[in-house]
């Protein structure tokens, strides 16, 4: 016999769980996830930094709510789960230039500063550096857990082992089989990350174009020592990032590879690539790889998330399309979406309608 729920959020990633913290004290909620543990796919992948400079404006704006929303429920865990991670792109002037024409947050700063500040990059890779003093990273896994939690807490039923492999849609709202589960729900959330348009297609909506590209990282061990508080540096020209982890160090060649959808596997010859280039902008002297992982980032063609009703499919909500914002926004991306839900916001919110399907 199917269960009955007002709404059915598939996908137990970082949004669908954020969604399902928010929205149970207000409706009755199911969340069904197609993996035996939740957030096993792009949401346990990510480099876990929150930076207000980064993505366009609809972005930042989510950026800064979900940062204080961050501290909120950092002081309700009784732990602050951020910590100060001051970003620096590096590069050349060309491409310093542009990153600091698309932002308001990045302040310029002089090579000079940028070299006492990351002593370990070598002169001359640095011809222009730009900061971002504001930047953070925020223990995620405690945050999808505080989400999970909440929403429990809630009353929201948590299914793991539940794919979604069919759905009719019936006279008020979908009938829907998740596993060996039933669900009879008033309106049904697409939150099914790299799997978002393949999921539309079990409910016979309309695709939106939403694409999955890898993104890889790894953790390494380094000859020269770490500071655990030092800054995260970024190529301006968009060809690696590292920052601590501990006193080893996160290392990313920042790719964008159109994939499948597919739990996606590192590239030994990327990685090994990645080392080299970090040796040549840096003096870390790479000795091992400690691990590495690979994610997809899931994105439409204009680069911003879908949140809200689909045009044409009644009860189907786009939760979708994060790319590489979906820890940075999840806690504002939720509220809009819980908004948009319950009907307490409209369309006509600027940052609703700058991530309305129907854009
Ligand atoms: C290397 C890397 C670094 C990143 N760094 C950052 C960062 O620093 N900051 C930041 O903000 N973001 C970052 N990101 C992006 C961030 O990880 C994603 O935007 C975010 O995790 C997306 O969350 P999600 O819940 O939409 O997707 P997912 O976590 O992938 O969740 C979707 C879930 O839906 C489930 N699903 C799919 N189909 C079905 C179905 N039919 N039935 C049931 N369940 C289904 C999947 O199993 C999956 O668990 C990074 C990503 C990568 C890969």
């Amino acid at each position: 016999m199917a269960q009955s729920c007002d709404v059915l959020i598939v996908g137990g990633g970082i949004a669908g769980l954020s969604l399902a913290a928010r929205l149970g004290n207000d409706m009755q909620v199911a969340v069904v996830e197609a993996e035996s543990a939740l957030a096993y796919h792009a949401s346990s992948r990510s480099a876990r930094q929150l930076q207000p400079s980064h993505g366009p404006l609809p972005i930042r704006t989510l950026t800064g709510r979900t940062i204080a929303a961050v501290e909120d429920i950092s002081a309700h865990i009784g732990r602050r789960i951020l910590n100060d991670r001051p970003l620096i792109f590096t590069g050349t002037e060309d491409d310093v230039a542009a990153r600091l024409a698309a932002s308001d947050v990045l302040q310029r700063i002089s090579v000079d500063e940028a070299l006492s500040r990351s002593p370990e990059l070598r002169p001359e890779a640095v011809q222009a550096a730009a900061l971002d003093d504001s930047a953070l990273q925020v223990e995620a896994d405690v945050l999808l857990d505080y989400y999970r939690d909440q929403a429990l807490g809630a009353g929201v039923q948590i299914h793991c082992n539940a794919p979604v492999h069919t759905a009719q849609q019936v006279s008020a709202g979908w009938t829907v089989g998740a596993g060996e589960e039933a669900f009879h729900a008033g309106t049904v959330v697409n939150a099914a990350g790299a799997w978002a348009d393949p999921l539309a297609i079990i409910f016979g909506v309309r695709i939106l174009g939403l694409e999955p590209y890898r993104r890889t990282a790894a953790v390494v061990d380094t000859s020269r020592p770490v500071a655990e508080d030092g800054h995260m540096i970024r190529g301006a020209d968009g060809s690696f990032y590292y920052r601590p982890e501990g006193t080893q160090l996160l290392i990313s060649p920042c790719e964008t590879v159109a994939s499948q959808a597919e739990d996606a596997q590192p590239i030994t010859a990327d990685v090994d690539r990645l080392v080299e280039r970090i040796n040549s902008a840096t003096t870390f002297s790479i000795k091992n790889i400690v691990r590495s992982w690979t994610g997809l980032r899931t994105e439409p063609g204009d680069g911003l998330p879908m949140v809200g009703y689909d045009e044409e499919a009644p009860d189907f909500f786009w939760l979708a399309g994060q790319g590489g914002y979906g820890i940075q926004t999840s806690w504002a991306m939720a509220d809009l979406a819980a908004s948009l839900i319950t009907g307490s916001t409209t369309d006509a919110d600027p940052v609703a309608k700058a991530l309305s399907p129907l854009r």
